[in-house]
C-alpha cells in the first residue's frame, strides 16, 4: 500500500488560525487524500467529525474546507464546556459517489493511528456508522456511540435527537431573554426544515403548547407535521418571513443574509442549522433591528455533546444539554451589558475558555 503522509505548511493560508497540525494522508493507488486538522488542543485531544465530499473543485477548497471547520469544532466544544480542542477531517470524495470505500475508510484508521489519540473522529456529512465500522477494525481513534464497548449506555436517537433537546432548552432561553415569558405555551414558531433535528423538536415545542407553522421541500414531512402537531404549513422559500415570534432554521445554513434579513419578522432567531449567518454582518444586522439570535454553534452543540460523552449516563446528558440554556442566557446577558452581537460574544466566551484552561 503506498499510504503516505506529510503535514503541508499551510501557515500562509488565509484560513490557518494557528492550527496546530494539519496532516495530509494520502494513497494515489486509490485514489484516496484526507485532511486532518487539528486546530487546538489546549482544553484537551482534538474532536470533530469526518466529512465525505466528492463537490471540492480543487485541493484548496478542501483545505479551506477543514480549517474552517476544525477552528469551528475549537469554539462549539469550548463553549459547551467539554475538555476537547477542536479538530476535523476532510477525505476528497470521488465524483458520483456519496459515501467513502471501505479502502478509504481503512486509510483513514492508519491516518489516525498516525496521529497516536491526539484527535478522535465520527460521522459527518457522507460518512455512516457502518463506515465507521471499518475505520474501527484498524484504529482506536473512532468516536461513535453505538460503536462503544459493553458497560456504556447507548441511548437510542442518536446525535439528532440530543440536538433536538439542546436547541430546545436553547429556544426557551431565548424566549425568555426576548420575551420574559418561562413557557412555550401559544408562542408562534415558524420551523425550516423537518429533518432528523426537527422532527423531536417540534415534538417537544408542540408538547409545551406553541404553535407551529412548518415548512419543508419534503410534502410528506410537512403533511405528517400538520397531522400530527395541528402545525400550519409555510413555503419553504418564505417560512423565513412569517409572521411569528420565533424562526426556528434546520435545514440547511446561510439563508440569514443581507437580501433576507430585513424581511425577517420574528423577535428571536434559534435552530439547529449549522452557519445559518450567511455573512458575519448578519449578527450587526439582526442586533440592529432588534432581533435576538442564538449562535449556530452554541445552540446546536447537543449532538457533538452526545458523541464526545459516551459514558456520561443520561441524567449527566440531560444536564449538559440543559446547561445550553444556561450558557445562552450568559450570551444573550453579556450581549446586551457590552453592547455586542450574540456572536462576538459566543466567540470571546469560547475564547477566555480555551485561554483560562
Ligand atoms: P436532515 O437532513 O435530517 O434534515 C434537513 C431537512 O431540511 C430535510 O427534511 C430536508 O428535506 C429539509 N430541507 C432541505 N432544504 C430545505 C429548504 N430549502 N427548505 C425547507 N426544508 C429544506 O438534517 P438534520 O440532521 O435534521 O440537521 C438539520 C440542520 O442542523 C443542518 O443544518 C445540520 O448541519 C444541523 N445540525 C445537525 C446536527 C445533528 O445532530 N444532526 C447537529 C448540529 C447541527
Amino acid at each position: 500500500m503506498a499510504l503516505t503522509f506529510s503535514y503541508p505548511d499551510l501557515s500562509a493560508h488565509p484560513a490557518y488560525d494557528n492550527h496546530e497540525k494539519i496532516l495530509m494522508a494520502e494513497d494515489a493507488d486509490i485514489g484516496f487524500k484526507a485532511y486532518i486538522a487539528l486546530h487546538n488542543t489546549k482544553r484537551g485531544p482534538a474532536r470533530g467529525g469526518c466529512r465525505y465530499w466528492p463537490h471540492y473543485n480543487n485541493d484548496n477548497d478542501a483545505i479551506n474546507d477543514v480549517l474552517r471547520l476544525s477552528k469551528g469544532m475549537t469554539y462549539k466544544n469550548a463553549l459547551a464546556n467539554l475538555k476537547y480542542g477542536g479538530g476535523k477531517t476532510v477525505i476528497v470524495g470521488k465524483v458520483g459517489t456519496t459515501n467513502p470505500d471501505p479502502s478509504f475508510m481503512m486509510a483513514l484508521g492508519h491516518a489516525l493511528n498516525e496521529l497516536q489519540g491526539i484527535y478522535e473522529t465520527g460521522e459527518d456529512v457522507g460518512t455512516r456508522l457502518e463506515d465507521f465500522k471499518i475505520a474501527g477494525s484498524i484504529t482506536d481513534f473512532v468516536r461513535v456511540r453505538s460503536l462503544e464497548k459493553a458497560g456504556v449506555i447507548d441511548l437510542p436517537g442518536g446525535p439528532p435527537l440530543y440536538t433536538a433537546i439542546g436547541v430546545y432548552h436553547g429556544i426557551k432561553a431565548a424566549v425568555k431573554h426576548k420575551m420574559g415569558k418561562d413557557v412555550l405555551r401559544d408562542i408562534r414558531f415558524a420551523v425550516k426544515g423537518l429533518g432528523s433535528v426537527a422532527t423531536p423538536l417540534c415534538a417537544l415545542l408542540h408538547a409545551d403548547g406553541a404553535k407551529l407553522t412548518v415548512a419543508d421541500i419534503d410534502p410528506a414531512k410537512v403533511a405528517r407535521a400538520a397531522k400530527e402537531w395541528g402545525a400550519k404549513i409555510g413555503h419553504p422559500d418564505d417560512i423565513m418571513f412569517e409572521d411569528v415570534d420565533v424562526y426556528v432554521p434546520c435545514a440547511l445554513g446561510g439563508d440569514i443574509s443581507a437580501d433576507t434579513v430585513d424581511a425577517i419578522q420574528a423577535k428571536v432567531i434559534a435552530g439547529a442549522a449549522n452557519n445559518q449567518l450567511a455573512t458575519p454582518e448578519m449578527a450587526e444586522a439582526l442586533k440592529a433591528r432588534g432581533i435576538l439570535y442564538a449562535p449556530d454553534y452554541a445552540i446546536n452543540a447537543g449532538g457533538v455533546i452526545n458523541v464526545v460523552e459516551i459514558g456520561a449516563s443520561h441524567e449527566e446528558l440531560i444536564a449538559k444539554l440543559r446547561h445550553i440554556g444556561v450558557t445562552l442566557d450568559e450570551i444573550f446577558k453579556r450581549a446586551d451589558a457590552e453592547d455586542k452581537t450574540t456572536a462576538e460574544i459566543a466567540d470571546i466566551i469560547a475564547l477566555e475558555r480555551i485561554a483560562s484552561h
